[in-house]
This record gives structure tokens, C-alpha cells and sequence, in this order.
């Protein structure tokens, strides 16, 4: 089959020709039908964050068609559309038994990004406990972004922020993860503020009916939040980039007893100042990928009326690495996906 392989840290991934994975008991052989491209695959690329055994096959945000099962394998046959939960876990910790499944203290690693060859191939395969059947209306381009954006919106929503509706909520950058945010929280009845960099994806963050401000680290902007809420600051802050400068500005946006939500990372660190959250009694919280039960809720959310797709842009699988510079770029204004089989 072919794959894209990385070799080498910081070479561009190169097309292989790779063995068929065969499918044990349990696992699930997924003709790759889409992939999503992360800013996690830049930091992998980079050499820092995940560091996978090399050489590698990227790809953690998949759907595609049952190909083969292996060996005691129910509730899953040839043909069938899914989608994988990407964590490898044990089902037994203390963390995958109260539904903190990340947090696994026996995490065999994640699908595309450590220990497991990912979906930037012909052909992947997945634990049949880790994978979900896809409604037969979702395009396997939408289905594909379930498995990490859509999957982070949702676990940083309903498990980290606990939102109610009627928040006040401000998304911090407009890519992937953000634009599954703001459409989560606007269904879970928030009132969202978007604010990035970018004046195109402003623009049409406004289109869906949003309020958005151009992002920068000012004074203005947290006042221009603050009018827009009332004088009170918002209640919650997603921020999807996790840079010093987001931060910074995500703090200053909070109202009292707000809650910032950092889901986006960078290498960059934040000076804390404790007066301010004793004071105010703010809350900042990480928040990382989701488990099953917010692979279910991200397929509710991408199957319902009110989805609007947030994949901008295709690449075949040859062009990947033409897809991982556009990424790089940030002038992408959604997702990335890359089409393997479109037969
Ligand atoms: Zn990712
Ligand atoms: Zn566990």
C-alpha cells in the first residue's frame, strides 16, 4: 500500500510502498477514504512534542470503510463507514475507569502520532474498542475531522469548561479545533466571541453570524470584549493556540471566576500572576483530545442540522507535503484534508 513516511526529522515525508497492516484479534483493517493534517503533524515534523519511533506514518484524524476484522471482532463487517477514538487505552486505570481517558496511566500511544502508524496511508489499522460507525450523511471529509478537532472541542466543552448555555465563551484562533469550538459552544446556547490573526478567517467567523475581532495582545482588544459583554468579561476562554500572547490575553478577558481553557500549545511559557487569580478566583485548566464518550458527542455534533463544515482545503496523499506547508503558512482557513481513496 502506499504510505507517507517520515524518515528523518524535518525532511519532507516521502510516498513508500508498505506492507498491508494485517489485522489482529480484536483490530479493525480501515481503507483510508480522508485524514485531516494537525498542527500536531508540524510539531512531530519539528522534532519536539510527540517524538514517534522513525520511520513513521503521521495521520491521526481519519474516517474510512471496514476493509477486514481480525479475530473476535463483533459489531463491525466489511464496508461499514468509521471513524477511531486515537488513544490506546488500557480500559482499566483509575483514569479510563472514571472516563478520563487521555489521562490513561497505561496509554499504548495514539493513533498517527506515537507508537501506531497513522492514516497518511492506503490503509490503517485500529483497536475495534477505539472505533465508531459514522452516519451514512457525514462526508468521509467531515467524518475525518471528528477523530482529533472536533473530538478536542467537545472534551474541552462538556469535561473542562463545563459550560452552561447562556456563557459568554471567546475562541482564541480560527483554526481546526477553533472553528469545532465556536460552533459547539454556539450549540450548547453560549454567546461566542472569535478573535485570530488572520482578517480573512475574521471575516468569515463573522459570516457565521459570530462576533470576531482581530486578535492582538492590547488593551483595545480586552476592552472591545469587555463591551461586547456587558462591562463583565467573558466566562469562559478557549484558547485553541496556547501562545504567551494568547494567554496573557485570554486572562485579561475573563470575568470573574472565569474559566481559561488552554487546548493549543506552544513552546512559549506564561508568567503567572497569582494576585490576579486569587483575586478574581479565575480558573485556567488544560484540556486534552477526548476520549469515547466525546468521540460519540462529536459525531452527534458534526451529524446534526447545525454542522457547518470546517474543512477547507484537499490534497491528494502525493501532495502531502504541499498540504503540511499550506498548514504551515496558517493561510489555510479550516482544515486540511487529505483524500486517499475516493473511489
Ligand atoms: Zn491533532
Ligand atoms: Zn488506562
Amino acid at each position: 500500500m502506499r504510505a507517507a513516511v517520515l524518515h528523518k526529522i524535518g525532511q519532507p515525508l516521502v510516498i513508500d510502498d508498505l506492507p498491508m497492516p494485517e489485522p489482529g484479534p480484536g483490530e479493525v483493517l480501515v481503507r483510508t477514504k480522508a485524514c485531516g493534517i494537525c498542527a500536531t503533524d508540524l510539531h512531530i515534523l519539528a522534532g519536539w512534542g510527540y517524538q514517534p519511533r522513525l520511520p513513521f506514518v503521521m495521520g491521526h484524524e481519519p474516517a474510512g470503510v471496514v476493509h477486514a476484522v481480525g479475530a473476535c471482532v463483533t459489531g463491525f463487517a466489511p464496508g461499514d463507514r468509521v471513524a477511531p477514538n486515537i488513544f490506546y487505552t488500557c480500559g482499566n486505570c483509575r483514569y479510563c475507569r472514571t472516563n478520563r481517558e487521555t489521562l490513561c496511566t497505561n496509554l499504548g500511544g495514539i493513533l498517527g502520532v506515537l507508537e501506531h502508524h497513522g492514516a497518511y496511508a492506503d490503509y490503517f489499522k485500529v483497536p475495534a474498542r477505539q472505533l465508531f460507525h459514522l452516519p451514512a450523511h457525514v462526508s468521509f471529509a467531515d467524518g475525518a475531522v471528528i477523530a482529533d478537532a472536533v473530538v478536542c472541542a467537545m472534551h474541552a466543552l462538556k469535561q473542562r469548561a463545563r459550560l452552561y448555555p447562556g456563557d459568554w465563551v471567546l475562541v482564541i484562533g480560527l483554526g481546526g479545533v477553533g472553528l469545532s469550538v465556536l460552533q459547539a459552544a454556539r450549540a450548547a446556547g453560549a454567546h461566542v466571541i472569535a478573535i485570530d490573526i488572520s482578517e480573512v478567517k475574521v471575516t468569515q467567523a463573522r459570516q457565521m453570524g459570530v462576533t470576531a475581532l482581530l486578535f492582538a495582545d492590547s488593551q483595545e482588544v480586552a476592552e472591545q470584549i469587555r463591551a461586547t459583554t456587558g462591562g463583565e468579561g467573558v466566562d469562559v476562554v478557549f484558547d485553541c493556540h496556547g501562545s504567551e500572547q494568547t494567554i496573557a490575553q485570554g486572562v485579561k478577558a475573563l470575568r470573574k471566576n472565569g474559566r481559561l481553557v488552554i487546548i493549543g500549545y506552544t513552546q512559549e511559557t506564561w508568567p503567572l500572576a497569582p494576585q490576579w487569580l486569587s483575586r478574581f478566583e479565575l480558573e485556567i485548566v488544560g484540556s486534552r483530545s477526548g476520549g469515547r464518550q466525546d468521540t460519540v458527542d462529536a459525531i452527534d455534533l458534526v451529524a446534526g442540522k447545525q454542522w457547518q463544515s470546517i474543512v477547507s482545503d484537499f490534497f491528494p496523499l502525493e501532495q502531502i507535503n504541499d498540504a503540511l506547508a499550506l498548514l504551515k503558512s496558517g493561510k489555510a482557513l479550516g482544515r486540511i484534508v487529505i483524500t486517499v481513496d475516493e473511489g
